[in-house]
């Protein structure tokens, strides 16, 4: 059971819960193997849980935990860079 009024408590007020957001969209990095994906996409790591392109690969079930050497996703580098504009039109081509 929840209890409103117990969450209302423990929820930071709004700039302080914007900065914990902040932190918690870093993630351990993971990658994918799988042949579902495009050569491009199996290149690169994510480290960021708001990256779209890794949202997708959580969501299908194929992220593999580490990097296994691969660089960085543009889009997460982005988002780490603090471009985190919330209209993704780049796809990092
Ligand atoms: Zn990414």
């Amino acid at each position: 059971m929840i209890n409103q009024r117990n969450i209302a408590e423990i929820l930071p007020s709004e700039d302080s819960l914007r900065k914990d957001i902040k932190l918690t969209l870093k993630v351990h990095p993971f990658h994918t193997d799988s042949l579902t994906y495009s050569q491009r996409e199996r290149a690169v790591y994510h480290d960021r849980s708001d990256c779209i392109h890794g949202q997708r690969i959580k969501q299908d079930g194929y992220a593999v935990p580490g990097t296994e050497g691969r660089q960085l996703c543009n889009r997460c580098a982005d988002l780490n860079a603090g471009l985190d504009d919330f209209f993704p039109g780049d796809e990092g081509a």
